[in-house]
């Protein structure tokens, strides 16, 4: 007598994914309730109310997608061929700060899962904010997936400190651990988003629950060289000193790793998320895979967010991690077909740490299983020579929409390429209405420069008015002499080495935006330190008083990012550089403050000694009062008002090319 069971595939070729690859052709597999019972000539012993006729088609697990962001599908075609700092500080940060909430995560995630399941994809490991509303959206979908709350050490669309997000992630584990479909993890987000103290409780927690722990590693040449100069060593073996492999880790990405950290990351049992596309598309270069794999380390393919793919395809990504594994090493036999689809299954959950549920298809793992059609043009002939022509079939030939039924956990996800747990309609729409809000954000801020200054630039300072003069002088004997005599007072006094950037847009309204590096220099001349500002000066004009000028609208931000992500961020229409030795002081004339700068111009050299006068000012008559006292100021210098150069150094270099 035969056994009972939910559900039998038969006269499928079945395609294990086990460790020995074990495949079947013609054969069963035999499903009750949420787990798989028995896979080839073992399921004959089986018998079920419901028999699904496979001929001409491939049972095999689920895909995993092991390193994803799935609410990130809403960001989707964004912002694209930027450089990583630009498209992540630039434009992913600002909009998740201003967007990111359960109800975006809820509906991104939806949109993930439904593109997901439509290519075959049972399974995926997940890092974003807001995780509870993540994973309640995955259950309903019925998928499965590591979710892993992010923690960083600056705020976060989730938590405004980083005690807060790991409070979340501890709330998120303790809530989630022992569901049948999701296992809770945190995400401490990379090393250089997270400080020592943030990767030790973060592994200390994922410790203490017996969950993985989920984290960027290695992705960029500029974080394992940053890493090198602040730490003094690579990122693996820095992270290792913090105490992060005492937890069981999944490390995505893993591009920049010399052997020794590979071996070190195969003998504290990590795991590692290959993201073949996402690292091309951001120009982080090509993980070594296949010496990884060489070393035994369990090694899965991933997505990444669909922001930086812009798909969340595994069929698409298997073939990419095969092609370019030959592509680098200029060997063909590097990775094959098999292998890539080991990746893409049974390696992806071992990297998860989730194998003992999903990855392959064996008695007492989930029934997480994928129906693939072997009919469409595309994937015909098929030749029966080499048994493991199948896998070459799969990686090189087939498609995600290849993929026509779905089950996860016992459960149909899709059938007939209809999904079943999704509204692929509602999602749609909802998805279109939020990027129509992204847009009209987005736009808005791009309208000026000031706008697109506030959105990265944090604590900008608001618009201010003041009187000033810059004139060029004959000698900086006269204007020291005045400084040391005695009709002045000297409130304080400092000297700069002063690098200059300015931007000039097509728009001329738009007025200079400056990048401004300060050297401190001491009394010796020797750099002290040094700081770096941006300062937008708009081109408003208030009122010409007899060659003094009242200025207003100056925007100062620190600057937080290199004159490269400016430039490109900001995509200026032209760029002038001046270098300049400046002597600054506060002082105090006829009973008011001014500064007053006393510059040599370096670069562009040769032009002799500029001063500049300038005070804070609040009204018009304040203003006008001021100007009389600095033509005063002027004529003890030895300069007057019909000496300036009114639009400042820029104009003077930008007017000379
Ligand atoms: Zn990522």
């Amino acid at each position: 007598m035969r056994a009972p069971c939910d559900l039998l595939l038969t006269n499928a070729t079945v395609l294990t994914m086990d460790q020995k690859f074990t495949m079947y052709q013609s054969s069963r597999v035999a499903v009750a309730g949420d787990s798989i019972v028995a896979v080839g000539p073992d399921a004959d012993a089986y018998e079920a109310a419901e028999t699904i006729d496979c001929l001409g088609r491939v049972v095999m697990p689920g895909l995993v997608n092991a390193h994803t962001h799935v609410p990130m599908a809403l960001l989707r075609g964004l912002a694209d061929d930027l450089r990583l700092d630009v498209w992540l500080m630039g434009y992913m940060l600002p909009v998740e700060r201003e967007f990111v909430s359960p109800d975006f995560v809820r509906l991104g995630t939806g949109l993930g899962c439904a593109e997901m399941v439509r290519s075959g994809v049972t399974c995926f490991a997940d890092m974003y904010y807001f995780e509870d509303a993540i994973a309640e959206a995955t259950a309903e979908a019925g998928m499965r997936a590591l979710c892993a709350q992010t923690v960083l050490r600056f705020p976060t669309p989730d938590a405004t400190s980083y005690e807060e997000s790991l409070a979340r992630a501890r709330d998120f584990i303790v809530r989630w651990r022992g569901h049948p479909l999701i296992v809770p993890a945190p995400a401490p987000h990379a090393p250089y988003t997270c400080t020592p103290e943030i990767l030790r409780a973060c592994a200390e927690l994922a410790v203490e629950f017996d969950v993985p722990l989920h984290i960027h590693l290695s992705e960029s040449v500029q974080e394992v060289e940053d890493s090198r100069r602040v730490n003094g060593m690579p990122v693996v073996p820095w992270v290792k000193k913090h105490g992060l492999f005492d937890a069981k880790v999944l490390a995505a990405h893993c591009v920049h790793v010399d052997d020794g950290e590979l071996r070190t990351l195969k003998n504290v049992g990590a795991g590692v998320a290959h993201n073949p596309t996402s690292n091309l598309k951001l120009g982080a270069g090509i993980a070594p895979v296949a010496r990884m794999l060489e070393l035994g380390l369990n090694v899965g393919i991933g997505t990444d967010g669909a922001a930086s793919n812009n798909d969340l395809d595994m069929f698409e990504e298997t073939r990419l991690a095969a092609l370019l594994a030959k592509g680098i090493s200029g060997d063909p036999t590097a990775l094959p077909a098999r292998g890539a689809l080991a990746m893409a299954t049974r390696l992806g959950a071992c990297a998860m740490h989730m194998n003992h549920l999903t990855g392959s298809l064996e008695p007492g793992k989930r029934a997480d299983l994928i129906i693939v059609d072997l009919d469409p043009l595309h994937n015909v002939p098929a030749f029966g020579r080499d048994p493991n022509g199948v896998y070459a079939q799969i990686v090189y030939a087939s498609k995600s929409t290849d993929v026509i039924d779905v089950m996860c956990n016992g459960r149909w996800l899709m059938r007939d390429r209809k999904l079943l747990t999704l509204d692929e309609t509602g999602l749609r729409e909802a998805a279109r209405a939020q990027a129509r809000r992204v847009d009209a954000f987005l736009s808005g801020r791009e309208v000026s420069v000031l706008q697109k200054l506030v959105a990265v630039g944090g604590a900008v300072e608001l618009e201010s008015f003041e009187v000033q003069v810059k004139a060029r002088v004959p000698s900086a004997e006269q204007v020291l002499a005045v400084i040391e005599g005695k009709k002045v007072t000297v409130v304080r006094s400092s000297r700069y080495h002063q690098f200059d950037t300015y931007w000039s847009f097509d728009d001329p309204d738009q007025g200079w935006l400056r990048y401004r590096e300060d050297e401190f220099l001491n009394e010796a001349g020797n750099v002290t330190g040094a700081r770096a500002r941006l300062t937008l000066t708009g081109r408003t004009r208030e009122a010409d008083l007899g060659g003094v000028l009242l200025f207003r609208s100056r925007y100062l931000a620190p600057a937080a990012h290199s004159p490269r992500f400016y430039r490109e961020y900001f995509r200026p229409a032209a760029e002038h550089v001046v270098e300049k030795d400046r002597r600054r002081w506060l002082l105090v004339y006829r009973g008011v403050e001014f500064y007053v700068h006393l510059d040599r111009l370096l670069n562009p050299p040769g032009d002799g000694y500029f001063i500049e006068v300038k005070s804070r000012t609040w009204s018009q008559r304040d203003a006008q009062d001021k100007a009389a006292v600095i033509t005063e100021l002027l004529a003890l210098f030895g300069t007057s008002p019909d000496d300036t150069i009114s639009d400042g150094y820029v104009a003077l270099v930008a007017g000379r090319r």
